[in-house]
């Protein structure tokens, strides 16, 4: 149960920042997330609630985890750790957030931190964004 069968887009939506649409369980309804990286910290940024991608709703397909279709998906939000560590594991998706950020895969950690507090996740963008701002200045040194 769970395990990620597709990554259907990945879209880089500011730094360090993507919003992920993926399946699950070779499902053909699609489930959305959004992923922030701290660089100094080296650890993901993710929410504790896993969403029904809206449009794969209106399509007609339905959740198998819950059979509703409210924005959320309560029912698969309850084993979000395991989903979203299946997701930062997925080989599509270090690759191209590895191309993005100019990291290798190997060296972008795989530890996640939950922050559901949408101030707080703004907060630590802002101050992603200006480390790596920092780190841009020093290798242009
Ligand atoms: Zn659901």
């Amino acid at each position: 149960m769970y395990s990620i069968s597709g990554i259907v887009r990945l879209k880089k939506v500011d730094y360090c920042v993507w919003h992920v649409v993926f399946q699950m369980d070779q499902q053909p309804q699609e489930y959305a997330t959004d992923f922030l990286y701290l660089l100094k910290e080296k650890k993901w940024v993710i929410n504790s609630l896993v969403t029904h991608e809206l449009s794969s709703l209106m399509q007609g397909h339905s959740c198998i985890y819950c059979g509703e279709t409210k924005i959320a998906c309560f029912v698969a939000s309850k084993e979000f750790e395991l989903i979203k560590q299946g997701i930062i594991n997925n080989r599509q998706f270090l690759s191209q957030v590895s191309a993005d950020i100019d990291l290798k895969p190997e060296e972008i950690s795989l530890d996640l931190h939950v922050v559901n507090n949408k101030s707080k996740w703004q907060e630590l963008a802002e101050e992603n964004r200006f480390y790596g701002n920092l780190l841009r200045i020093k290798k242009r040194q």
